[in-house]
């Protein structure tokens, strides 16, 4: 058993259709491949292969909540709960936080991509309003409240999924 973990996945093949990644998921062998979209969501997905975090927020000044000064949600939202208004994407420049909880996953279900055990962990980073769900690349035993900051798969190790993201001890 290795110190780190490792991901037991390909990289999948993407298109691009009207800015949009679509990704190719061989999953299925001869059945067939599963094509997905990512929409308008496509720049978090770039971004993690470009080894940057970016989220959105409103800035919308009739928005009940946020004012025009909203919080940044990972994984992004293209539309405000609230009001309703286009979010504004943002990055998270050098992502740091703490684990606020995590579990030790030690079976794995049907097509899950790492290897097994690892820490999936829920972690506070601040000025983001959502707590962000990931995996621990460290096997080493952890406690709530460990600082983690953020790694990413890029270039030819990116798979183009939330897998590109990981989080790692300080
Ligand atoms: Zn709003």
């Amino acid at each position: 058993m290795s110190e780190k973990v490792k991901l037991n996945t390909t990289p999948s093949k993407i298109d691009v259709k009207n800015e949009a990644w679509v990704l190719h998921f061989p999953r299925f062998g001869a059945e067939g491949t599963h094509f997905h979209t990512y929409g308008q969501l496509t720049p978090y997905f770039q971004g993690l292969t470009q080894g940057k975090l970016m989220g959105t927020h409103c800035v919308n000044p009739a928005c009940p909540i946020s004012k025009g000064n909203g919080e940044l949600w990972v994984p992004p939202r293209i539309d405000c709960p609230d009001c309703h208004a286009k979010m504004v994407w943002k990055e998270i420049k050098n992502p740091q936080g703490y684990i606020y909880t995590y579990t030790l996953v030690e079976r794995g279900g049907t097509g899950l991509e790492i290897e097994t055990p690892y820490y999936q962990v829920d972690v506070f980073v601040q000025g983001v309003c959502t707590i962000i769900k990931g995996y621990l690349i460290n096997r080493t035993p952890i406690r709530i409240g460990d600082k983690v900051k953020a790694g990413f798969l890029t270039g030819d190790q990116a798979t183009h999924t939330c897998l590109d993201i990981y989080w790692e001890l300080i």
